[in-house]
C-alpha cells in the first residue's frame, strides 16, 4: 500500500539512506556476523554522512531536524539495506536522547559532537543478571560520596556493550525507595569499569551483546544525568520512543521477508508450477500483505503522533507488542514458504528469523506491553483490589 506520511524530501533523504547502506554496511555483512560485532569506523562513516542523531542541535554538527521521519527512514533501510546488527537505532534514538535532553549544556558540549560524529559509540544498561522486566529490582548502586558517585553492580545483555565508549547506566541512589534510580554516563576506561563477555546468541550475530561489570568506579558528579533520584521516571519517558524506533525496525524486517519470499515462490518450482501457483501459497503471503499494510499505517501514524509530542506510552506499547508478534508470525510463515532453504544460513530468511526472535523480548518484553496497555485502560490490581 502507498503510504501517505512521506513528503519528496524524504523520500530524495532515503534514496541517500539506501545507497550508504548498500555502499558501507552490505558488502560486510558476513564479516560483520562472523567477528560477532560491525567495525567501529562504521559509525565514523556514517557519522561522516550525516546518518547519526540528525535531530541534534547544529552547535553539536547535528542537523537540527525536528522529523522524526528522517530516523524512521534511516532504520527502515538499515534494516533492508544494512544490517540488523548495525545499532545505529540505538546510538542515535535510544541512548543520545538521554546525554542531549537530560544532560547540562556542559555534558551536551562534553559528549554530543564525538556522539554526532561516531567517535563515541553508545550504550544503555538497565539490565542486570537477577532482573530485567522488573526495572525496579535492580541492585547496581551509586552512592554519594561527597565530590563523587560511587559504582557497585553488574548488567548484563547490553547491546554494544563491547565497542560502546560511553554507557548509560541506571542505578539505585536511594536504598530505601524502589524508585529512587539515577543514571550515570561512564565512559570508557574508568578505573574499576570491566566488561564481561561477547555472549554468545541465537540471532544477531553482528550484534555485540555484553556483560557489563563496575567496581568501585569512582564517577565524578558531573557524570550524572539530571536529578539522581529520579531516573525511574526518565526511563519511562524515554521508552515510548525506545518502542516506536523498535516497531519500526519490525516493520521493515517483516517487509523485507515478505519481499524476499514473494520473490522466492515466484521462482521455485514444485510439481512443475512456482509453489506461488499454488492456492495455499497465495493465500499466506495474502494474508501477509494484508496484515502488514494494515500495521504499516499504525506504525506510521505512531510517528506522526510522536513529531506532534503526543506518542503515549500505551499507543507506543501496542505498537511493539503487535509489529513484533507480527514479525515473528512473518518470519515463520516465510521460513516455511522456503522449504528447506529456510533453514540454511546461507539463505538471509534463516538468518532473519533468529534475528527476529528476540524482538518479543527486549526493550519489553509481550507480556510486559500488555500489562502497560491494561493498566492504561483502569485495569491495575493495585488500583482494583
Ligand atoms: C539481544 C538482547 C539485547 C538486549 N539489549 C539490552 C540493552 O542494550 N540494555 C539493557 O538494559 N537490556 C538489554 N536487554 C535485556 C532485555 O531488555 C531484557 O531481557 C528484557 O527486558 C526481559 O527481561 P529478563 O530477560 O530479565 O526477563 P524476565 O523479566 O525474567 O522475564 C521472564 C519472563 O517472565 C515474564 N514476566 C516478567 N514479569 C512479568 C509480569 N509482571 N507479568 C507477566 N509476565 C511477566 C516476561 O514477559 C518473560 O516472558 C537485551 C536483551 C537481549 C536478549
Amino acid at each position: 500500500m502507498k503510504r501517505l506520511t512521506f513528503e519528496p524530501e524524504h523520500e530524495q533523504f532515503r534514496a541517500s539512506v539506501i545507497k550508504f547502506m548498500t555502499a558501507e554496511v552490505a558488502p560486510h555483512v558476513a564479516r560483520f556476523r562472523e567477528q560477532g560485532m560491525v567495525d567501529r569506523e562504521l559509525y565514523l562513516k556514517a557519522g561522516a554522512q550525516g546518518l547519526l542523531c540528525t535531530w541534534a542541535d547544529e552547535a553539536y554538527g547535528g542537523a537540527g531536524i525536528d522529523d522524526f521521519r528522517f530516523e524512521q527512514i534511516i532504520i527502515e533501510e538499515n534494516m533492508r539495506h544494512g544490517d540488523i546488527g548495525f545499532y545505529i537505532n540505538l546510538h542515535s534514538d535510544l541512548v543520545a536522547p538521554y546525554i542531549a535532553k537530560l544532560g547540562t549544556e556542559a555534558q551536551n558540549g562534553r559528549w554530543m559532537p564525538g556522539i554526532v560524529s561516531g567517535e563515541k559509540i553508545l550504550a544503555v544498561a538497565m539490565t542486570e543478571p537477577s532482573t530485567g522486566s522488573d526495572l525496579a529490582g535492580i541492585r547496581t548502586t551509586a552512592m554519594d560520596n561527597g565530590d563523587h558517585w560511587l559504582l557497585n553492580g553488574a548488567k548484563t545483555y547490553i547491546s554494544n556493550g563491547i565497542l560502546a565508549d560511553l554507557v548509560v547506566v541506571a542505578a539505585r541512589t536511594d536504598p530505601n525507595s524502589r524508585h529512587g534510580i539515577g543514571l550515570f554516563v561512564v565512559e570508557r576506561g574508568m578505573e574499576g569499569f570491566e566488561r564481561g563477555r561477547k555472549l554468545a546468541k541465537m540471532g544477531l550475530k553482528a550484534q555485540d551483546t555484553a556483560e557489563l561489570f563496575f567496581n568501585d568506579v569512582r564517577l565524578p558528579k558531573e557524570n550524572g544525568l539530571g536529578h539522581p533520584a529520579q531516573g525511574f521516571k526518565y526511563l519511562a519517558r524515554f521508552l515510548a520512543q525506545e518502542r516506536l524506533v523498535a516497531s519500526i525496525g519490525f516493520m521493515a524486517t517483516a517487509q523485507t521477508a515478505f519481499d524476499i519470499t514473494l520473490d522466492y515462490v515466484k521462482a521455485r518450482k514444485a510439481f512443475g508450477k512456482p509453489i506461488g501457483a499454488f492456492q495455499n501459497t497465495r493465500f499466506k503471503m495474502a494474508s501477509m500483505r494484508a496484515e502488514l499494510d494494515a500495521l504499516q499505517t499504525y506504525v506510521d501514524q505512531c510517528v506522526l503522533l510522536h513529531n506532534k509530542g503526543e506518542l503515549t506510552a500505551e499507543d507506543a506499547s501496542a505498537s511493539k507488542l503487535l509489529t513484533s508478534e507480527l514479525e515473528g508470525r512473518v518470519m515463520d510463515e516465510c521460513v516455511q514458504l522456503h522449504g528447506g532453504a529456510g533453514y540454511m544460513e546461507e539463505y538471509r530468511i534463516s538468518r532473519m528469523y533468529t534475528d527476529a526472535r528476540v524482538s518479543r523480548i527486549f526493550a519489553g518484553t509481550s507480556e510486559i506491553m500488555r500489562e502497560i496497555i491494561g493498566r492504561g485502560l483502569g485495569l491495575d490490581e493495585r488500583k482494583l483490589s
